[in-house]
């Protein structure tokens, strides 16, 4: 083996999860098996090193001033990409070119924003178990944002990391096996890292903690150092450092919070609400977050992404809010300059993470200063709306500002080490080198003009050749003139060549001036950068206020765009909407019209809402509609209704009966019985639960079974707010059985043989399901649609005149199993009843299992004609 491929070696057994990237000259190259799959994720040709060896090498490689953007692909992917440089001078070194690992990007320790997406967080997750509680801690290092938590149980967590969605995460020893926990983190194809056990231990972790925070105690964050979501938070710090290989310069504080402080909103239920994309292809067009990110800055989006994960519960903070929505919806010009204001600002907590870590280049700090500098006039637009004062930054940073103009040419150039990024004039020994390196030539014809003077040697030349530089040169006739501080050089046949003192210190400024200035300058700019640095916490604090700011007036543009209304709330367990729209059905609609819905839900005549209509009549957008209103309403939005009541939500939960959900590789009907057994443990009297159709992925019997007890359950135990949509027209019998169960339906109009969707509601449960209309809306050939309505009537006409005696499927199966008790005689014989007893029905096919029920309904209708 080569030396080269020695060293390699030591070097990717030192980090054996990493693609290890092997500076090379102008290249990073990536062999074996990590050439293999750059090739693929990369898609750059794969070669190899040694064609001619027996075994050639695998190989690829980057080109190094592109490399930030193949990392980026890599970790996106759920890589970790460690930076291999050459350290050392490949021009003075001795024999092999010393490399070091210096830095390791993994899909949680990210800062460079070709890697980062602009508009999304990059937490990275620690999940702690510890006796029966479980510590959480989420950090974004791009931002400096860390939170911690301690729950009572792993569900608890999992809800945590479906909220942060995390790219990356560390996991106690006692969890990494955790499979729910693990298939939690594989939906959001979140990298699992790991780190020493020793760094979860109570005293490591709150240590570092400590360390990276600055502080002695932890309590002044109110943060209690005995609870397990702040150990797995010092875990987390220390993976982050060593991992980034930096200090955390932008971690200034740690926020415990309380899940339970905050509406909780399930995978699930987010998914779909289609909050932040669509259920179907997974796009942000037609998400309701593409309808809502009017935010003019990336901050402003990161927030109202973090407003939508943490729903309020505390009435007086989601009305602060709305008052400030509101004045923004009433002041359109104020609202108008305050965006076009935020649109100069940059993304100044990823540029003050930057700072802080010592990589900001010039063109940061200058965005730094352009954000900086509209700030004046984003306060300005917005100083008379008093709604707004809280939410207004209280230091806007001005002597930043000015230190950043005073010190940063206009526009500076990327490179630290060319010069030209600092202004001339603010520091005297950087001017005087900037004046050399500039005019050089000018200050020793200067200095040749005053030597004339003072000597009276009119002919006095300043000359410079190779062998001494710079000398003055005077001719024989005028050698009496030349003072005592002049030291020959050189003799000429006609003249004589000296130096002075003064010509040689100028001659080292002249010469050196340019490198000089431009190491002086780099030192000036770091130091400058260094003293940005020690104002992150401030910057942080105002990226905060604008990006609320933003993210406030983003709402009142969509408010006011799509003239929603501002929510009645309180604590009451009611929801009244009128005139309620789906926002994004409604946005999407290109040839109609959105036909606007009522809802009333209360505690007691309508907690559940037994809600019936044909297949795409409206069902579910009408229930989802609810709840997105109260989403809405707790973040301090405004609603898509005339007029809006909502009493606070405590927990929102919608189900979709069999989605198909083939990622989670369980059955369908399984995946619904398991979200709705979640509801029915997790829902309380306070929460507002929307079922769609669960129940349908089994045999009809058992699913309506299966709906009408859980439909029960919720109207008699939980007691919450519920709708529950369902083609099972027999469900509608449970409102005569309850009190709080009411019956709608979204009305259609017949038309001949057509149907026409009205999407209204009205009271009173749909007579009929025309399921066979819907089906030839559809497109199902009309042969087979004429065989459908021709069995329709059939079976309609058998089956039990009395309606009620249908709807009380129960009463007849019971009845049957009553009557089977009591005739314990075999029943009479007949065509039908011996084929019946001939079949082993463990051998037939579900599809014989079909045919054969029509043959004996026909054999039974016939018998009974006859
Ligand atoms: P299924 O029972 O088959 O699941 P559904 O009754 O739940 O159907 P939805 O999926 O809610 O029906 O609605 C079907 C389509 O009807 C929607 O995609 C939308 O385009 C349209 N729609 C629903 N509600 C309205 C409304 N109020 N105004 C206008 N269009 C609507």
């Amino acid at each position: 083996m080569t030396p080269m491929f020695r060293q390699y070696h030591e070097l990717k057994q030192a980090h054996p999860e990493a693609v290890l990237f092997f500076r090379m000259g102008d290249f990073y190259e990536v062999f074996y098996d990590d050439a293999k799959l750059c090739s693929e994720i990369l898609e750059i040709a794969l070669t190899a090193r040694n064609k001619n060896d027996p075994q050639p090498i695998p190989m690829a490689g980057v080109p190094h001033h592109a490399a930030a953007a193949y990392v980026a692909k890599l970790t996106e992917a759920g890589h970790r990409v460690a930076i291999a440089e050459q350290v050392e001078d490949p021009a003075v070194a001795k024999g092999l070119v010393r490399r070091e690992v210096v830095r390791v990007v993994t899909p949680g320790v990210v800062l460079d924003p070709a890697t980062l997406k602009a508009r999304e967080s990059n937490h990275m997750a620690a999940i702690l178990a510890h006796g029966d509680q479980v510590g959480v801690a989420f950090l974004d290092i791009s931002t400096g944002d860390l939170r911690c938590a301690t729950v009572g149980d792993l569900s608890a967590a999992i809800a945590e990391i479906h909220r942060f969605e995390p790219k990356e995460a560390l996991l106690s020893p006692a969890l990494r096996e955790h499979e729910t926990l693990l298939s939690a983190l594989k939906r959001h194809r979140t990298l699992v890292s790991s780190i020493e056990d020793e760094a979860w231990n109570e005293g490591e972790a709150v240590g570092e903690l400590r360390m990276v925070l600055g502080v002695a105690d932890l309590a002044g964050f109110g943060a209690s150092e005995r609870a397990p979501g702040v150990w797995a938070a010092g875990a987390l710090v220390r993976y982050a450092r060593m991992v980034s290989g930096g200090e955390l310069g932008n971690v200034h504080q740690i926020q415990p919070y309380r899940p339970d402080g905050y509406m909780v909103v399930d995978e699930t239920t987010r998914r779909n609400l289609e909050i932040s994309r669509t259920l179907i292809g997974g796009n942000r067009r037609g998400s309701l977050l593409w309808l809502l990110d009017k935010t003019a800055t990336a901050m402003g989006s990161r927030m109202l992404k973090q407003w939508l994960a943490f729903p309020l519960l505390e009435p007086k903070l989601i009305l602060d809010r709305q008052a400030a929505v509101s004045a923004l919806v009433e002041a359109v010009p104020s609202r108008e300059s305050l965006r076009n204001h935020l649109r100069e600002v940059a993304d100044i907590e990823r540029l003050v993470a930057r700072v802080a870590a010592g990589t900001a280049h010039g063109r940061d700090l200058a965005a730094l200063r352009r954000s900086l500098a509209a700030i004046p006039e984003v306060l300005e637009s917005v100083a008379e709306i008093s709604a707004l004062a809280p939410s207004l930054p209280g230091d806007a940073c001005v002597d930043v500002f000015e230190e950043l103009r005073a010190w940063l040419v206009d526009d500076p150039p990327i490179t630290l080490t060319d010069g030209g990024l600092l202004r001339h004039g603010v520091h005297a020994g950087l001017s005087e080198l900037i004046d050399m390196s500039l005019n050089g030539e000018g200050l020793i014809a200067e200095l040749e003009e005053r030597e004339r003077e003072h000597t009276g040697i009119s002919s006095l030349k300043v000359r410079k050749n190779k062998v001494f530089g710079f000398y003055i040169e005077v001719t024989r006739a005028h050698l009496h003139k030349v003072p005592e501080r002049y030291r020959r050089k050189q003799t000429l046949s006609n003249a004589e060549r000296y130096i002075t003192l003064e010509l040689k210190e100028l001659e080292d400024k002249v010469l050196s001036a340019d490198e000089r200035r431009k190491s002086l300058e780099h030192r000036l700019f770091v130091e400058l950068r260094e003293r940005m640095a020690s104002h992150t916490l401030r910057l942080q604090r105002l990226a905060a206020a604008l990006a609320a700011l933003d993210v406030l007036a983003a709402l009142a543009e969509v408010a006011a765009r799509w003239q929603w209304v501002a929510p009645t709330l309180d604590t009451a367990r009611r929801i009244h909407l009128e005139q309620a729209r789906h926002p994004v059905v409604e946005a999407l609609l290109e040839d109609e019209s959105f036909v606007p819905n009522d809802c009333a839900l209360d505690d007691a005549e309508r907690r559940l809402i037994i809600l019936t209509g044909p297949n795409m009549s409206g069902k579910s957008t009408t229930m989802r509609q609810i709840a997105i209103a109260v989403l809405l309403a707790q973040i301090g939005s405004f609603v898509p209704a005339e007029r809006a009541h909502i009493g606070i939500c405590d927990r929102v939960f919608t189900r979709v009966g069999s989605s198909d959900d083939l990622s989670r590789g369980q059955s369908t009907f399984m995946v619904e019985m398991a979200e709705t057994a979640a509801i029915l443990h997790h829902a309380t009297p306070r929460s507002l639960v929307v079922l769609d159709e669960i129940g349908r992925g089994t045999s009809t019997y058992d699913g309506l079974a299966i709906a009408w007890a859980v439909a029960e359950d919720l109207a008699k135990r939980v007691q919450c707010r519920a709708m529950f949509a369902t083609h099972y027209h027999e469900l509608c019998a449970l409102a005569e059985e309850h009190s709080g169960v009411v019956n709608q339906s979204v009305a259609v109009s017949e038309w001949g043989d057509e149907i026409v969707f009205l999407r209204t509601l009205k009271e009173g449960g749909a007579s009929r399901s025309y399921g066979i209309q819907c089906a030839r809306l559809a497109g199902l050939p009309s042969p087979v649609i004429a065989r459908a309505r021709t069995l329709l009537t059939r079976f309609e006409k058998h089956a039990p005149r009395d309606e009620k005696q249908q709807l009380s499927l129960f009463g007849s199966i019971e009845l049957a199993a009553a009557a089977q008790d009591s005739q314990p005689t075999a029943p009479a014989s007949s065509p039908t009843l011996d084929l019946l007893a001939t079949l082993d029905p463990d051998e037939v096919t579900p599809r014989q299992a079909h045919a054969l029920l029509y043959q004996l309904h026909e054999m039974l209708v016939d018998e009974r004609n006859s």
